[in-house]
């Protein structure tokens, strides 16, 4: 037996006990007389303790360890002369009698512990070192609980855990595919599957009527703040429901998994549509954890002679409670932030609301006290409070004022990790106009039914047509997204067409989907959540490569295992592939 309990389980009641311990050397502390070993597992820190009256042997092997050293322990519990109130164990100690030496360690690149004075290159390279501090490893026991959570919660209502196929079919729908190219068939290739949606649509065709899975899906995208190429969804899908059912039935696992993993009670999630969620927040995922909304004061300020305003489609602010003292120098700060190219606005008006019940604007050449005060009824301000205004075109001004609300909503620390607030964003348009490519895209995917109130908007006015599609957010990050599907082949058709597909396109890619609705398809829906996102929220995180145990850098490459990387000649050859690589400038 290697071990009789863990680095984690020692307590007063065990003193007098002969144990065994095995673990990492977390550090020896040679003081003279005795000397101490924080021996390391993944359940805590025991320590070990050898004095005069310790064997010599056992003695002497402790010279011989050095950090990260895994060994064997043998030795009596006893009661600490001075405690440690820190850790659970730490009124404790074992009396060494025996020791031996696992396996040595090399010196560790850094120091692994909490705080670390590693830097992030060297974390990944190291992963596994990196895994062994708490705080790391902590993240991802709670990414195992949350799995388990979602597992029994499904389990208790009848859905069927499924897996899907990861080598499928390239669809040009949707992000980058990355593809995978097929020996037994030359010239062909697989790609690596976004999501399973029409898998699960096919599993509801095949009478499953609940399907669920936690599973790898992959986009080749650019890697912005936050993506990694691949991540983890939890997928699911039911027959015979409507929106409502299946809002109920998610809101159910969410509030499960806080119960079971944070134990934490949330409110009853608010249905809030799309539509609303863009103009008082400017946001299509809002930070419902603070008010300061958005108020179109468009018709309030025009025509005052305020050529700027006066021109503008839109006119757009929110109020900042107690913010009236805000100096020059935050205002500017302000102002310098809405002008970056990420917001990219061309200015921000103020008007602080004084103690005294006046008004103080930039723009007091053109308003009087009497029109500021307008000002103040229609965002709500109030003495004390600090009105903010940014005028332009309203899509874009819309999407500045809520990246200003999210930064004011920071400053003011009303942000707090600690509170959650999820709702529903509900009736998402079904169709994007892209102006590049002058065409509509699926705003949430191909498979999606609109309306049914809206269906005759189609042939009229397809960008006006709202979806049943929903998503799930929680403090302004995007949690989960799914709808009702279209489970006629007509409709889907249709929609194919709508989206610039030919009739032979949608069959080429589709056909496969569109013949299964021929054979008695359920209506269904369903609803994906992001599974890393959803674990870095409840763990407080700002990122998800922190809950993912072996990510990718922002070059998509993984550092410890140096991929992606070369292949041998021989296997491209047998994969009848020529490398054409352009030159290296
Ligand atoms: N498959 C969709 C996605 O990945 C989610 C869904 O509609 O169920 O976003």
């Amino acid at each position: 037996m290697y071990r009789t309990h863990t680095c984690g389980e020692l307590r007063i009641e065990n003193a007098g006990n002969e144990v065994t311990l095995a673990g990492w050397v977390q550090r020896v502390r040679d003081l003279g007389a005795m000397t101490f070993v924080d021996l390391r597992d993944r359940y805590g820190i025991t320590q070990l303790v050898v004095d005069e009256n310790t064997d010599k042997a056992v003695a002497d092997a402790l010279e011989e360890l050095g950090r990260e050293f895994v060994i064997q322990a043998k030795g009596t519990v006893r009661e600490r002369q001075s405690k440690n109130k820190n850790i659970p164990t730490g009124e404790v100690e074992i009396a060494l009698s025996e020791i031996n030496v696992l396996s040595p360690a090399e010196l560790p690149p850094f120091t692994i512990q909490d705080d670390t004075d590693g830097g992030d290159d060297l974390r990944m390279k190291y992963r596994y070192l990196d895994l062994r501090r708490d705080v790391v490893r902590e993240n991802l026991v709670l990414r195992s609980k949350m799995a388990h959570a979602v597992r029994n919660y499904l389990n208790s209502k009848d859905f069927i855990e499924t897996e899907t196929p990861v080598l499928i079919k390239s669809t040009p729908e949707g992000a980058r595919d990355f593809i995978v190219p097929s020996r037994m068939n030359e010239g062909q290739f697989y790609a690596l599957p976004q999501s399973p949606q029409t898998f699960k649509q096919l599993l509801m065709i095949a009478g499953f009527d609940r399907y669920y899975q936690i599973v790898k899906c992959f986009r080749d995208e650019d890697l912005r703040a936050d993506r990694q190429p691949e991540f983890t969804q939890i997928d699911c899908e039911m027959s015979f429901v409507e929106q409502k059912d299946v809002l109920e039935m998610f809101e159910g696992l969410t509030r499960h998994m806080f119960k079971e993993t944070l134990n934490v009670e949330v409110d009853e999630f608010p249905w809030m549509p799309y539509a609303e969620a863009m103009e008082k927040y400017g946001s299509d995922k809002p930070d419902t954890r603070f008010e300061m909304l958005i108020n179109d004061i468009t018709e309030t300020v025009k025509g005052k002679d305020f050529v700027v305003f006066d021109s503008a489609e839109y006119i757009g602010a929110i109020c900042a409670k107690g913010c009236a003292e805000y100096t020059r120098k935050q205002l500017d700060g302000l102002t310098n932030w809405v002008k970056r190219p990420q917001i990219g606005a061309k200015g921000l008006v103020y008007v602080k609301c004084n103690e005294d019940g006046t008004f103080k604007s930039s723009v007091d050449k053109f308003y009087s006290q009497d029109d500021l005060k307008a000002w103040a009824e229609k965002t709500g301000a109030e003495a004390g409070d600090l009105i903010l205004v940014m005028s332009g075109d309203k899509k874009h001004m819309l999407d500045a004022l809520g990246e200003l609300r999210l930064e004011m909503g920071k400053q003011l620390g009303l942000r707090d990790k600690n509170v959650f607030k999820p709702l529903w964003v509900v009736d998402f348009p079904l169709l994007e106009w892209d102006e590049e490519s002058k065409r509509f895209y699926a705003m949430h995917h191909p498979f999606t039914s609109p309306k049914p109130e809206d269906i005759e908007l189609m042939d009229t006015d397809p960008g006006k047509v709202r979806a049943n599609a929903y998503d799930l957010v929680i403090n302004g990050v995007e949690i989960g997204g799914g709808s009702v599907r279209i489970f006629d082949s007509e409709l889907q058709s249709k929609m194919f067409s709508l989206l610039g597909f030919t009739k032979e396109e949608a069959e080429a890619q589709f056909g496969f989907l569109m013949k299964a609705f021929k054979f008695g398809a359920p209506p269904h829906a369903g609803i994906a959540f992001g599974f890393d996102r959803l674990v870095s929220l409840f763990a407080g995180l700002d990122t998800i490569r922190d809950v993912i145990a072996f990510p990718k850098n922002n070059a998509g490459r993984d550092v410890m295992i140096d991929s992606p990387s070369a292949v041998a000649e021989a296997q491209l050859d047998e994969l009848n592939l020529k490398l054409n690589l352009k030159e290296k400038k």
